[in-house]
């Protein structure tokens, strides 16, 4: 295979595969809407999501979430282990961890893998890749440079 810099002949990125319990999660991606699994009755957020409360066992439901986090961990990657990122390489994953509480992984968006920081403020924001069936979270940095620790 080939690397070339440009976007032409690029595979598709992977679809997602929402089974029961995140299709409204994909749902609400689908339309550019942040949701994310919650408690109806003690109000915890819950990833992954559950049909019942892992704390009450109460019902559940998908609810609008801020998208607000900050990173916890990140990647950097750089082996080509994934056809439709070839071209971005090297970029960086990282686990959020929510405003809600809880943590989800996205690739960042707006900043350099040498610039990027646990503690980094961040925001959700779906991208919809060339080729892509459905937008893909991601998460753009706020300002590295005033959040950025040590
Ligand atoms: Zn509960």
């Amino acid at each position: 295979m080939t690397v070339t810099d440009d976007a032409v002949g690029v595979p598709a990125p992977p679809s997602p595969s929402p089974d029961i319990d995140s299709a409204p999660f994909w749902a609400a991606a689908h339309d550019l809407r942040f949701e994310l699994c919650r408690c109806t009755d003690c109000r915890a957020w819950l990833q992954p999501p559950l049909e019942r409360c892992r704390h009450c066992a109460g019902a559940t439901s998908f609810e609008p979430a801020s998208g607000d986090g900050e990173i916890y961990s990140y990647i950097v990657i750089r082996h080509p282990s994934v056809p439709a990122f070839v071209h971005r390489l090297p970029y960086v994953v990282a686990l959020v961890q929510l405003a809600e509480g809880v943590r989800l992984p996205g690739r960042l968006l707006g900043i350099e893998p040498e610039e990027v920081a646990v503690g980094q403020q961040v925001c959700a924001e779906f991208e919809t890749l060339p080729g892509a069936d459905e937008p893909a979270l991601a998460f753009r940095v706020i300002s590295p440079e005033d959040t950025a620790r040590g």
